[in-house]
C-alpha cells in the first residue's frame, strides 16, 4: 500500500520554513556555544545571519572537524565580504547589532566561524 500525504503543499512550506528558523543543536553546540558571548540557553528561535550562512552549507561534523582547536579571536580579515554578504540580512542587523553598528563590541560567535572557513577557503 502506498501513502498518500494529504497535507496541503503551503502548509508543508510553512512548517518546513518554521524548522529553518529554529537553532539546530549541533549547530548550536559548535557555534554559538564555544565562540558566541551573546549566546543564552532557551532563545532556540534567535539566529543571527553567520549562524545561518554556515548551517546552510556545512554539514555538522565537517564543521566540528574545521573548527575543533581553533583560536577563533577575530582578526578582521574578511570583515567586508561577511558584513555586505551576510550581516546586511541578519536579523540582528535590523535590531541594531553593536558590532556592526560600530558600538565597541565584539562580533557574534558566527561571524568568528564564517571568518575561520573563509580563511580555510571553504566558504
Ligand atoms: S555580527 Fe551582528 S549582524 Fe553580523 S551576523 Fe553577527 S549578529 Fe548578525
Amino acid at each position: 500500500m502506498q501513502y498518500k500525504c494529504t497535507t496541503p503543499i503551503d502548509e508543508i512550506r510553512q512548517m518546513k520554513k518554521e524548522i529553518r528558523q529554529m537553532k539546530d543543536a549541533a549547530y548550536t553546540k559548535l557555534i554559538c556555544k564555544p565562540f558566541c558571548e551573546f549566546y543564552s540557553e532557551g532563545k532556540e528561535s534567535l539566529l543571527c545571519g553567520t549562524y545561518k550562512y554556515v548551517r546552510d552549507r556545512i554539514g555538522a561534523p565537517e564543521l566540528e572537524h574545521l573548527t575543533t582547536g581553533e583560536d577563533l579571536k577575530p582578526d578582521f580579515t574578511h570583515e567586508r565580504f561577511i558584513k555586505e554578504e551576510i550581516c546586511l540580512r541578519c536579523d540582528f542587523f535590523a535590531d541594531g547589532c553593536d558590532y556592526v553598528t560600530g558600538v565597541h563590541s565584539p562580533p557574534c560567535g558566527g561571524y568568528r566561524v564564517v571568518e575561520v572557513l573563509k580563511k580555510k577557503s571553504y566558504l
